[in-house]
């Protein structure tokens, strides 16, 4: 279920930073819905040229978000790759990253003091 190779946050695209807030850019918010708190996901460092030089940044994402998002590039990732078919479900191993973090949805609220400040 975690095939621990593929860092599947890391295949989410993500909005042009010129586009996001600082803080999105800065990975304080998340670069989707732009809640400042419980962003556990690291989406990796990006690359943009945007300003026109090469510029690194590295975006956060809340969990409910890339999960989205992971479903989402999953369906459009499943028309494209010749490994995978949506009817036999055979899954590469970034379709199967995708899908791990597709299902990695809280259930519930978290319960229990896991990390408090
Ligand atoms: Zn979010
Ligand atoms: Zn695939």
């Amino acid at each position: 279920m975690n095939p621990g190779f593929v860092h599947a946050p890391g295949l989410l695209p993500v909005p042009r930073p010129d586009r996001l807030q600082p803080a999105q850019e800065a990975g304080t918010r998340c670069v989707w819905c732009r809640r400042t708190k419980d962003l556990p996901v690291d989406l990796g460092p990006r690359l943009s040229t945007h300003t026109g030089a090469v510029h690194r940044w590295r975006p956060r994402a809340c969990q409910p978000c890339a999960a989205r998002e992971a479903a989402r590039v999953l369906t459009i990732h499943i028309d494209r790759c010749g490994r995978c078919t949506p009817r036999a479900r055979y899954y590469c191993e970034d379709a199967l990253a995708l899908d791990g973090l597709a299902q990695s949805i809280p259930q519930a609220p978290a319960a229990g003091p896991r990390r408090r400040r």
